[in-house]
């Protein structure tokens, strides 16, 4: 096994490093590089790996095997000589706020209620953590965050140190490790204890802000989606903006915003109401207009009509009268009568329109059928029986 110092943990404020290629081997078309130390993270523990630059080559990613950690770079460097790598800053800096803030969140939610965290995940966006909380109550929620960030506020030392396995009974620690060995601890001063690999803070204040966005049922646990750091201030900006734009757009100061939507959508609803009533009202004239101006069948061009718009004319007309519509909208015919002797409509459909290339179906007194080109429907057309048809210009096929 090759000895590597890792300064990510004993420096972990170390951005940049003037350090010696141990070695290198080829895989495909990258370059997997061992240095003689490193403060590149390497993925672990709920951690993404640190990028940067590597003797100015992208580092692309990095993992740990046997305790040796592997850089993967683009193209070689050479072996022996001195290379300079440089972190990518904000990333490290990103995932030791939320990873500090992850111990930090599911100590208190332990602390508070005694719900245990299953399960982290670092998202590139978001955070989560599955507790064991069958469900999580608004309250029990907004008493976590305030006492995680008053626990921000307060300015706590987070120490990380390696206790032997006889050791462990000195320290209360909040998840009962898995594995036998020296283990890695991480300390929020005096109040959490836990088992962990990551990089972290130095002081909680460093976290800056802790933010509970959202909470939901999963596999019988809550899973609880969190931001830390810039990534809170980030999201307030973001929220910040909107409640600003729609402040303008509503003409309304910001505390009434939730009234005046809730407003809007009432009166939107009111309308949508009156409008069917009055559609309704139209439908019924258009079909006594139809019914006087002459006899059944019926035949109307209605080009751009909705399907459900044909459909209701179709059946106000028959409310009035014993007839036969048909309507084609351009695209589509739609069929419908009340006749004791008339043709079956969904059957007609499937022998006539098919073959055609039409695609459509309905029951004995109602149909439609939609045809991709305009020539295949005026085809169909001429197919209909007279006791469907009366189109003076074309006459059908009998
Ligand atoms: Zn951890």
């Amino acid at each position: 096994m090759i000895s590597i110092s890792k300064l990510y943990y004993s420096q972990p404020w170390l951005r940049e490093l003037k350090t010696l290629v141990l070695s290198q081997r080829q895989d495909g078309d990258r370059f997997v590089v061992v240095l003689s130390e490193t403060i590149f993270y390497p993925t672990g523990g709920g951690q993404p790996h640190d990028l940067g630059t590597i003797g100015g080559l992208p580092v692309l990613d990095v993992f740990e095997e046997e305790g040796t950690v592997y850089h993967v770079l683009p193209a070689p460097l050479e072996e022996g000589c001195e290379v300079e790598a440089v972190l990518d800053w904000e990333r490290r800096l990103d995932h030791m706020q939320q990873h500090s803030g992850q111990h930090l969140l599911s100590a208190v939610f332990q602390d508070e209620f005694g719900y245990r965290t299953e399960s982290f995940h670092l998202g590139t966006e978001c955070c989560s953590i599955d507790i064991t909380a069958p469900e999580l109550s608004p309250e029990e929620q907004d008493s976590v965050e305030r006492r995680a960030n008053d626990l921000i506020f307060q300015d706590l030392t987070v120490l990380t140190y390696t206790l032997q396995p006889e050791e462990l009974h000195t320290v209360p620690l909040r998840k009962i490790p898995d594995r036998e060995g020296p283990l890695r601890i991480v300390e929020i001063q005096g109040f959490d204890y836990s088992p962990c690999s990551g990089t972290h803070v130095q002081k909680t204040s460093q976290i800056g802000l802790l933010k509970i966005i959202k909470a939901e049922r999963y596999k019988g646990m809550t899973r609880v989606y969190f931001l830390c750091g810039k990534r809170a201030l980030e999201d307030y900006k973001h929220k910040h903006e909107i409640c600003t734009n729609l402040v303008a757009l509503l003409a309304v100061p910001e505390g009434e915003l939730e009234r005046r939507v809730q407003a809007e959508l009432d009166h939107r609803r009111d309308l949508e109401k009156e409008l069917e009533e009055l559609r309704g009202e139209l439908v019924l004239l258009r079909a006594e207009q139809i019914v006087r101006s002459g006899s059944s069948p019926y035949y109307l061009e209605m080009p751009g009509v909705g399907v459900e718009e044909a459909q209701q004319l179709a059946r106000a007309v028959l409310g009035l009268a014993e007839a036969a519509v048909v309507i084609n909208t351009g695209e589509r015919v739609v069929l419908a009568h009340n006749l004791p002797d008339g043709p079956k409509l969904g059957q007609l459909v499937k022998e006539k329109a098919t073959a055609l290339g039409g695609r459509g179906g309905g029951s004995p007194t109602a149909a439609q059928v939609f045809f991709p080109d305009p020539a295949q429907l005026e085809a169909f057309l001429r197919l209909l029986p007279d006791t469907l048809w009366t189109d003076p210009e074309v006459q059908p096929v009998t």
